[in-house]
């Protein structure tokens, strides 16, 4: 089966090696799950080269891959992914969140990175049949309101060291169980807190205009990690990445941010930084929250109760932030994002000064009422209580 060679990814080709010793599924609170160590049994792997095209995808046990050290992903960071996840839903179905934008993103992010295009829709085909593999198994039906993190990946593997656009590449996809962290919790009293941010330094700048901030490539994330592991040794969760002499907001770790305020004329926003600069990456969860806030908030959704309030795009600073916090204006904030869903944010630490934002708890949770809301939306739709086109059956 591995001579076929094709020019577009053809998902019905793929062929499976079941694993002959396939693994228990730990407990959610096992330590490798909490490490993210975990895998499931079976990867799925497509190689692609420049002179015949994609191959035959298939689907193998979960093991090494095998590159030359010369491979370009080592040398030049050649590399993108995405990351989503599947959901056991509380009707027994297995679900993925709007996995099309991930899969578009993905071709977005590869052809940035000199990497080769694909069609989408095939690519969405290929994760889904290695949920189908695995999720039955490892998302077992007693156990629902749990999920597995989906990472497709792909590398250039040109065993060459010349400084050029790969000529082959490996598109691979593995599954990865995830320690739920839903909720945080004060590290000595266990009370729920929300999330802790540290706000980046000038000297410090995650992504910049006509950069490659918008694409999920690895070279965004390894050169983070010296500020994330310093936010962490001083007792924050993230970076709060700020952009330019304004310090405007951007992004916190892997998440998008968004704050929920009233304007010096009174009028209640939420507001998010825009995606036009493109430095910012465009998080499927971002793009959800707007697009529920838009449709269900202006007209006062009956289960919420709470006052309409406008949807704004928009360079917002931490100056403006800082302004409203000391108005009492600041009402909420929120991370979101696939991995840690959605945040409340609890403090940003700025030039030195702690800045505490309103945090209540609702339900045993630290949070704000629109970002409780608008979290129990989308976990909704993912776990299937709610019957959405957002959520996937596999
Ligand atoms: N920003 C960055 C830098 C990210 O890595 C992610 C995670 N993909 C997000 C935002 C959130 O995106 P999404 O909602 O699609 O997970």
């Amino acid at each position: 089966a591995n001579g076929h060679t094709l020019t577009s990814i053809d998902a019905s080709l793929t062929t499976i090696t079941h694993s002959t010793s396939p693994r228990s599924v730990p407990a959610p609170d096992d330590p490798a799950v909490l490490q993210q160590k975990t895998m499931t049994d079976h990867m799925l792997t497509c190689q692609w080269t420049s002179t015949h095209g994609w191959q035959t995808p298939t689907i193998v046990p979960y093991g090494p891959l095998s590159i030359m050290p010369s491979s370009s992903v080592l040398h030049y960071a050649t590399e993108c992914f995405e990351g989503m996840k599947l959901y056991r839903g509380y009707d027994g179905k297995l679900r993925l969140f709007r996995p099309t934008l991930n899969a578009q993103r993905m071709l977005l992010s590869s052809t940035r990175i000199a990497l080769p295009g694909f069609d989408p829709s095939e690519l969405l085909k290929l994760v889904v049949k290695l949920c189908a593999v695995d999720g039955p198994k490892w998302l077992p039906k007693e156990r629902p309101g749990q999920f597995l993190y989906v990472r497709p990946t792909m590398i250039g593997n040109d065993p060459a060291l010349g400084v050029q656009q790969p000529k082959e590449a490996l598109f691979f996809v593995i599954l990865s169980m995830f320690p739920c962290m839903d909720v945080l919790s004060h590290p000595v009293t266990g009370d729920p807190r929300g999330i802790r941010l540290l706000a980046s330094q000038e000297d410090m700048v995650r992504a910049w205009p006509g950069g490659f901030g918008y694409a999920k490539v690895g070279a965004n994330y390894g050169p983070s990690l010296v500020a994330q592991a310093e936010a962490r040794s001083r007792g924050f969760d993230q970076i709060l990445w700020l952009f330019g002499p304004q310090c405007a907001i951007t992004e916190a770790g892997a998440s998008n941010v968004f704050v929920v305020w009233r304007t010096r004329e009174g009028g209640l926003q939420l507001v998010t930084a825009p995606l036009h600069g493109k430095i910012i990456l465009d998080g499927v969860t971002r793009r959800s929250v707007l697009e529920l806030a838009r449709e269900r908030l202006p007209n006062g959704w009956e289960q919420g109760g709470l006052d309409p309030l406008e949807v704004v795009e928009r360079e917002f600073t931490m100056g403006e932030v800082e302004e409203a916090i000391n108005e009492g204006r600041l009402l909420e904030a929120f991370t979101c994002g696939t991995a840690f869903f959605v945040a409340p944010i609890e403090c940003v630490s700025w030039r030195g000064k702690e800045l505490s934002i309103p945090c209540e708890t609702v339900d045993g949770v630290c949070s704000g009422k629109y970002t409780a809301l608008i979290k129990g939306w989308l976990k909704g739709i993912m776990y299937g209580k709610e019957r959405h086109e957002w959520g996937y059956v596999v």
